[in-house]
């Protein structure tokens, strides 16, 4: 399948043709200095532009001569990298007029980018006439960011008015490195704490916690975060009105210092460069070497903190121009990393040379405890990826059976050795009712559970037993015991806080297992092929036959063929939605924006 690919900045184009089958480009298109000076190239050779110098023009005539080269190649569908997608796309979607609209209104957040990125779109859609065009976000892998990461401890008021909290950026990246991990190391990503670095001229690290972007360093704009190019990063804010007062700057010089002029080549006075600023640093330049110890320790700072939320750290990603290329950068973030068991191999660092083929390099002492790996990320293919998705995918769901919806109720799944503790030796549960899941049955037993701040007695016990301990509660639970749960899947539970447990006839403290469950649906492979999703997918859900219609976002598949079609949701979310069991939603193939409310912003 030919997919165009289309990253469309304010001074910039890259559109790329790409063969997905074969992984390769076949035309590839780099224009730059736009709108004013214009140089365009096709397959590394020059064009000639004669005609208006406006963005507008520019593209239009990039695009044509795309169309001109593709020799009975058919373009199946386009991908545009699109900066900000807000809180309203977590997933790529097919672009239609909602979707425009909320591009457009998104250029509140993102007036360097979207403004380009919805110029693109309406380009290709004038030269491609008939092609499905799809939005694939750089924020939305950073939804599943849990709140307390990605609130700013600011006036809840002026949040809700201007939306503001951190989106993270860089999300494509991160999902393709996390995938590519995983395919490189054989192992499923669900088991895996992954800290992705992605070293480019812009930079950001991610914190990918079982498969999830748990943390980010970017957060409302890219200008959060790691030392960049020529953006800040990390700076205390009351800098900013510091400089502002005595500099008389105005906004957008204030943007223009932190955006244009901080950075690497703040610091260093000479490039924006790591190369440059390497071979300065090396012929004895103070300031070079400043801008490095900077840009290292920041990054290094942000790993260790990003292994601590996530409990530990199995693989360390290094990626983008400088995580590709430089040995000395990789070698000092991390030096002083030991204690996490990051080690390093230095020959293995020295000889490393990313190519197309062999794209990953294992760079960690091979009794490291933690991977140590060299990525060549690939945005533009794994936007067509991305794009190729939803054109394969465009006429399968969206249709078809309701799903009929259940609220959980808090419960406890426990293991053989707890229920002895509980309830005496070899004790058997016995059956209060069946649940719709086949085989699995709420117990009569009950069992008392005790947080360091209060208890919840008569917490039903699951059968039939497990091997493992869980107890599944929902947020206003949580905030009851005094705990801090993690929303995740059942089954996966490393990590998570452990509690009191008393039973009939005895008491234990088990040292994980306390989840908040992901919204999830379960499903028989048939039910999956019917709607035309896979197991771990992640879907929405429209409840539209209410009063107050409503979409869940951010809602799990898991497919067996132990299950039958269900969605669950706990207590406090079919509160909060007014929905009991028994009722029914319909899957989404992708999100659709249901309103738009941010004309304020
Ligand atoms: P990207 O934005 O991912 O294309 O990365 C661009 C940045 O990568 C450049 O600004 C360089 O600073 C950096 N870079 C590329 N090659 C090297 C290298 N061999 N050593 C250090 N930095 C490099």
């Amino acid at each position: 399948m030919y997919i165009l690919v289309i990253n469309c900045g304010s001074s910039s184009l890259k559109a790329d043709v790409i063969d997905t089958i074969n992984k390769k480009t076949v035309i590839e298109l780099d224009a730059e200095r736009l709108p004013l000076t214009p140089i365009i190239q096709i397959n590394n050779e020059s064009v000639a532009y004669n005609n208006k110098l406006e963005l507008d023009a520019i593209l239009l005539f990039c695009l044509e001569q795309i169309k001109q080269r593709l020799e009975g190649k058919i373009i199946e569908g386009i991908g545009h990298r699109v900066v900000h997608g807000g809180d309203y796309y977590s997933q790529p979607i097919l672009i239609d007029a909602v979707v425009e609209q909320a591009i457009e209104e998104l250029c509140a957040l993102a007036p360097l980018h979207n403004p380009a990125n919805l110029l693109g779109i309406r380009k290709a859609q004038e030269v491609f006439e008939g092609v499905h065009n799809i939005a694939v976000f750089d924020t939305a892998f950073h939804q599943t960011l849990p709140n307390r990461a990605k609130q700013y401890a600011i006036d809840k008021e002026l949040i809700k008015k201007y939306n503001i909290k951190r989106y993270g950026f860089h999300g494509t990246s991160h999902k393709y490195i996390a995938e590519r991990v995983g395919t490189y190391l054989k192992q499923d990503i669900k088991h895996l704490r992954i800290v992705s670095c992605h070293l480019g001229n812009g930079a950001s690290a991610c914190a990918i916690e079982f498969g999830r972007s748990i943390e980010t360093s970017m957060g409302m704009t890219p200008m959060e975060g790691l030392v960049m190019g020529t953006r800040s990063g990390d700076i205390d804010a009351g800098i900013v009105s510091f400089l502002q007062n005595k500099e008389n700057w105005s906004t957008q010089q204030t943007e223009d210092f932190l955006n244009k002029k901080s950075g690497l080549a703040g610091l260093s006075g000479l490039s924006n460069d790591m190369r440059d600023i390497l071979q300065k640093a090396s012929e004895g330049n103070e300031d070079a070497r400043t801008a490095i110890q900077v840009f290292t320790h920041r990054l290094t700072k942000y790993i260790g903190a990003y292994a601590a939320l996530m409990g530990g750290i199995d693989v360390l990603v290094f990626t983008g121009g400088i995580g590709e290329n430089s040995v000395e950068i990789r070698n000092r973030v991390c030096q002083r990393l030991d204690f996490l068991g990051i080690t390093l191999d230095d020959d293995k660092n020295k000889s490393t040379k990313l190519t197309n083929e062999k794209d990953v390099s294992n760079i960690s002492d091979e009794n490291a405890r933690v991977k140590i790996l060299a990525i060549k990320t690939d945005e533009q293919f794994a936007i067509a990826l991305e794009a190729q998705k939803i054109v394969l995918e465009k006429n399968k769901v969206n249709c078809i059976p309701k799903i009929p919806i259940a609220i959980s109720a808090r419960h406890v799944h426990l293991c053989r050795e707890t229920l002895d503790i509980l309830y005496g030796k070899d004790y058997e549960l016995t059956p209060y009712k069946p649940l719709s899941q086949p085989g699995q049955y709420a117990a009569n037993e009950t069992v008392t559970i005790i947080g360091p701040r209060n208890k919840i007695e008569n917490v039903r016990i699951l059968g039939p037993l497990r091997s493992k301990d869980q107890v599944e509660i929902s947020k206003t639970d949580e905030f009851f015991l005094g705990v801090d749960a993690p929303v995740r899947e059942s089954g996966n539970t490393a990590g998570s806080p452990g509690i009191i447990i008393e039973g009939k006839n005895g008491t234990t403290t088990i040292k994980e297992g306390v989840i908040v469950a992901w919204r999830h649906i379960h499903m028989h492979p048939t039910d999956a092929a019917i709607f035309g999703v896979q197991d771990q997918d992640v879907v929405s859900v429209d409840v539209d036959d209410k009063e107050r219609p409503l979409t869940f976002k951010n809602v799990l598949i898991r497919v067996s063929d132990k299950f039958k079609l269900e969605m669950h949701i706990d207590t406090d979310e079919g509160n909060a939605a007014e929905i009991k069991t028994g009722e029914e939603g319909y899957l989404m193939k992708t999100e659709k924006v249901v309103s738009l409310n941010m004309k304020n912003v």
